[in-house]
């Protein structure tokens, strides 16, 4: 922050603008390491939380520095930290300075165009709103109306993506088979706004969030599943604080429920060595390990194999917390490890249940020549060959 920022502020009313953007948990630290030693980043490059923590205490922070745009917000650290420092939340009340101030790194430049195309279109993606419903198009997918049990609502990937397109397409058929009364909002639908509040734009958060919540109360939506891990997270755990309470299942969950309930019978053998990969979002921020892993254990023939880091140790893909929309340079990116991992197990599949993984892995898969020695599957995927 010094050089750029101490015209607008000197070390002091630093400290407190940490503070007042919900960084005050920083000075709790005292600087164990903990942090530095499980972060991913550390595995690819040099980058220490610890060091941004320290700074901050003491109002030193370099404002327009990569570092503080680098953390994937996996969740990983937190989990370690002996004194509860928030890396997260405190690491994005360092960006919400940065987007207050308008002052960007080279690599978080695309946040801009993704703003534009969030506030004028609703999706992160520059496509525009009308589009939003055409990857149901030929599917008996119906409009969500009052009085329906579900709605599903796919995200913005799963909405305008061609790669994962194929995944709303798939759910949408699982759905439709089980016989669920569900619905979409199709053009109605916003983002959810997950990853911009983790930028630090907490207005068009806000923004995104409450047209959202007027959408889901107008159209009388009691229950919703989701795709992504992103919109569970902020639909359950970041739109109470707009008092609203929604039933929110990811898809995995309601999947898992229908099976149980033997709403959807498994007809076909799957003969494949799969290895699952959880999604942050999903397993350390939401506990959701086990119903991911039920599903795919009750399709006949699946061999289902655990990677080196599983469950609350899973390796993040590299997409959260804003770096989706980022350039992570070759040789720096998680999800090549993460393929890595997957190959090593001799697995044919990868599966997840997430629209950033499935991005960042299909991208390195290809990167890393592996097109024939794996593939990378969403749950539904497998799901819609065997029932
Ligand atoms: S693990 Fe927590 S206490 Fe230890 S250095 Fe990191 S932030 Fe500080
Ligand atoms: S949340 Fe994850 S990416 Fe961010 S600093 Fe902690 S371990 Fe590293």
């Amino acid at each position: 922050m010094i050089r750029k920022m101490e015209k607008v502020a000197p070390f002091k009313e630093i400290i407190e603008v940490i503070k007042e953007s919900g960084g005050d948990a920083f000075k709790l630290c005292y600087q164990c390491g903990l942090c530095d030693t499980v972060c991913p980043w550390n595995r690819v490059r040099a980058f220490s939380m610890r060091k941004l923590v320290r700074q901050a205490v003491f109002g030193l922070t370099e404002i327009e520095a990569e570092d503080m745009w680098l953390c994937t917000t996996c969740g990983i650290c937190p989990q370690q930290c002996p004194r509860d420092v928030k890396q997260i939340e405190s690491g994005v009340s360092l960006r919400r300075i940065a987007t207050e101030y308008g002052v960007f790194p080279a690599s978080a430049k695309p946040v801009s165009a993704v703003r534009a195309s969030l506030a004028g279109e609703g999706n992160p993606l520059n496509m525009e709103r009308k589009e939003r419903a055409r990857w149901a198009e030929g599917l008996s997918v119906r409009p969500f109306a009052e009085g329906m049990d579900l709605l599903y609502f796919p995200g913005c990937y799963l909405c305008y993506d061609p790669r994962m397109m194929k995944v709303a397409r798939a759910t949408a058929k699982v759905l439709t088979l089980a016989g669920s009364d569900f619905g979409i909002l199709g053009d109605k639908e916003n983002c959810c706004g997950e990853s911009i509040r983790k930028t630090g734009d907490e207005e068009l958060f806000k923004r995104l969030a409450k047209e959202n919540i007027k959408t889901f109360i107008e159209s009388g939506v009691r229950k919703i599943a989701v795709s992504s891990p992103h919109c569970l997270h902020t639909f359950k755990n970041e739109y109470p604080e707009f008092m609203v309470h929604f039933d929110v299942v990811h898809i995995s969950q309601y999947i898992s429920d229908l099976l149980c309930r033997e709403k959807l019978s498994l007809s076909r053998e799957y003969r494949k060595k799969v290895a699952y990969h959880d999604p942050c979002y999903l397993g350390r921020h939401n506990g959701i390990y086990d119903e991911p892993r039920e599903v795919l254990k009750k399709i006949p023939g699946i061999e289902l194999v655990e990677m080196a880091d599983s469950r609350e140790n899973s390796l993040c893909c590299g997409g959260g917390g804003g770096r989706i929309w980022m350039e992570t340079p070759k040789g720096e990116r998680f999800s090549d490890l993460r393929i890595e991992q997957a190959v090593a197990t001799g697995a044919e599949l990868l599966v997840t249940s997430c629209p950033y993984c499935i991005t960042n892995f299909e991208d390195s898969r290809l990167v890393l020549n592996y097109d024939e020695a794996i593939e990378i599957k969403d749950i539904t995927e497998i799901l819609q060959e065997v029932i």
